[in-house]
């Protein structure tokens, strides 16, 4: 399960950064995650509960923000939103280049914030 690795990974990381606050308590999480990933919040959620239950960690908040997603063009530089996910392949709004996009935005799973005590 995508969402079940995700979070081990995400968690990790706040425990690494609650460390060297010398926190011990989560209370708030906020994680972005890129449109592209395609990620379900709903699963997202329950992975967090499920990896939290019974541990200190218990009862802390999760607040999810999807990022859109933003390419640009390898011809013109233009910076766009394709707006649905299959517009990935449309063409560049701006020259008409089909192919070899970047990716600006929209892209990976952050730990946006964190509180603890
Ligand atoms: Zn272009």
């Amino acid at each position: 399960m995508h969402e079940l690795s995700l979070m081990a990974g995400v968690m990790d990381l706040a425990r690494q950064e609650l460390e060297r606050h010398g926190a011990s308590r989560l209370t708030l999480m906020r994680l972005r995650f890129g449109e592209l990933d395609q990620v379900l919040p709903d699963a997202l959620r329950m992975a967090f509960a499920a990896m939290t239950a019974g541990t200190s960690w218990e009862g802390a908040r999760l607040e999810l923000e999807e990022e859109p997603l933003e390419l640009s063009c390898p011809l013109c530089g233009h910076r766009f939103r394709p707006g649905a996910r299959s517009a990935l392949y449309a063409p560049c709004p701006s020259c008409g280049e089909t192919t070899g996009f970047g990716v600006v935005r929209g892209e990976g799973v952050f730990l946006d914030h964190l509180e603890a005590e």
